[in-house]
């Protein structure tokens, strides 16, 4: 009876000390497990800092892209405004342009007829001078020696044949003999 007690002791105690042998072993295990965890979380921290600040510079980055939008809109519709603004100008400039031109041609029709008028009235100027002052439509040929007035030969003829021997432009009397032709 002892002795079988005593195996059954034996038995247990080896029983025991497996069980030890187990327990060392899985606190081996959580240990690794632990440390396992431990590392997890900090990759999975890191993993998630990361994260965070990837989600920022993509707040970031859109950011930057409605700003570069924005300006780029800005941008064009000035350029819009620009080109409106120098078609404008250029039809303007375009019109003033040939308005100067017409004008231009104005004043030099206008110089053009002012010369024409001028010579014009010089020539009826200078006409009226060689002109006999008595009847207005012959040449000047003949002159009154006394006075050295000078008229057309047909009216001073009419004077001394009409007895009227004055000279028409201040009363002198005047005979035949006193009229000489000129050579203009
Ligand atoms: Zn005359
Ligand atoms: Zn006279």
């Amino acid at each position: 009876m002892i002795m079988a007690l005593k195996r059954q002791s034996v038995k247990q105690m080896e029983h025991i000390r497996v069980l030890e042998d187990k327990d060392k072993l899985l606190a081996k295990q959580v240990q690794v497990l632990e440390k396992e965890v431990v590392a997890t979380q900090s990759a999975v921290k890191a993993c998630k800092e990361k994260l965070e600040d990837m989600s920022l510079r993509q707040n970031e980055v859109t950011d930057s892209l409605t700003r570069a939008e924005t300006r780029f809109n800005d941008v064009q519709r000035l350029l819009a405004e620009r080109t409106a603004n120098l078609e404008k100008e250029s039809h303007h400039s375009r019109r003033l342009q040939e308005e100067c031109q017409t004008l231009r041609r104005k004043l030099d029709r206008s110089t053009k007829e002012q010369a024409d008028d001028q010579l014009r009235s010089e020539r009826d100027e200078y006409k009226a001078l060689l002109k006999c002052s008595s009847c207005s439509t012959r040449f000047k040929s003949h002159v009154i020696t006394r006075c050295m007035h000078v008229f057309c030969n047909e009216c001073l003829q009419a004077r001394l044949e009409t007895r009227q021997r004055k000279c028409p432009s201040c009363a002198e009397p005047f005979g035949a003999n006193d009229v000489r032709k000129i050579f203009l």
